[in-house]
C-alpha cells in the first residue's frame, strides 16, 4: 500500500484552498476520526479522549449516522465536533459530480456541519466548488491532513502506526485516524500512545472548531 504518512509541502501548496494543518506555534494537535460512527470503535475513541481531556473532530458517513444515532449523539454531547464525509463514502475521482454532490447533500441532512473531508482525499476541483450548495452552507471548508496514521493499512503493526504519528506530528498538525473495524487493531494501540506521548510533552488536543465560522 502506498501513501504519504506526512503530507508533502508541494501538495499543500498546490491545493492551498484546502486546510492541511493549523498555523500555530502552540502545542496543539487536531485529532480527526473518519468513517464512523461505529458502535465499538467510536465508543473506544470517545473513552480515550475523555481520559485525556481531549477534543476531536469526527468526519462521519451519513449512512452510519442513520444506523448508530446514539453514538453520533454521544460525539456531540461530549464536546467534539463533526464533519461531512459523504453519505456512502464515495470517491470523487471515480464518480460524476452530479452523483457525488447529491451524496454529499444527502449526508448533510444528517450531519450539520460546514466542514467536509473527501473520502480517500479525492475530490475534483469542479466538485469542490459546488460543495456550498450541496451542503447548504456558505462557509464550507475542505479539511485534509498533515499526518496519516496508516491505521487502515493491514500491512503495518500497531506500533508502526503509533510511530507514524509520534514521529511526524508538529504543533498545528491535523492527524487522521479511522473509527472503523478495519482500523481497530491499530488505533486501539496507536491512539492511547499518541494521547500519552504528546500529553506528557504538554500538548493539548482541540477540535477544529476554529475553522467553523
Ligand atoms: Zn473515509
Amino acid at each position: 500500500m502506498r501513501y504519504f504518512v506526512k503530507t508533502p509541502w508541494l501538495l499543500k501548496k498546490i491545493f492551498s484552498s484546502f486546510c492541511w494543518s493549523v498555523d500555530t506555534r502552540e502545542k496543539i494537535l487536531y485529532l480527526t476520526f473518519d468513517d464512523g460512527p461505529h458502535p465499538t470503535v467510536t465508543s473506544f475513541v470517545l473513552d480515550e479522549l475523555k481520559k485525556h481531556n481531549a477534543n476531536a473532530t469526527f468526519f462521519c458517513i451519513g449512512k452510519n449516522v442513520i444506523t448508530y444515532p446514539e453514538i453520533y449523539k454521544r460525539i456531540l454531547d461530549e464536546g467534539h465536533i463533526v464533519g461531512n464525509h459523504t453519505h456512502n463514502h464515495l470517491n470523487g475521482w471515480k464518480n460524476k459530480s452530479r452523483v457525488y454532490l447529491s451524496d454529499v447533500n444527502k449526508a448533510s441532512g444528517y450531519i450539520d456541519s460546514s466542514l467536509f473531508r473527501p473520502p480517500y482525499g479525492k475530490i475534483k476541483i469542479s466538485q469542490s466548488r459546488k460543495l456550498p450548495s450541496a451542503m447548504k452552507k456558505t462557509n464550507t471548508k475542505i479539511v485534509m491532513w498533515d499526518v496519516l496514521s496508516g491505521d487502515f493499512d493491514l500491512g503495518i503493526s500497531p506500533q508502526h502506526c503509533a510511530d507514524n504519528v509520534l514521529r511526524y506530528a508538529r504543533p498545528g498538525s491535523i492527524i487522521v485516524f479511522h473509527d472503523s473495524s478495519k482500523a481497530y487493531p491499530r488505533i486501539k494501540h496507536a491512539l492511547p500512545e499518541t494521547l500519552k506521548f504528546f500529553g506528557e510533552k504538554g500538548y493539548h488536543f482541540h477540535s477544529l472548531q476554529a475553522l467553523v465560522k
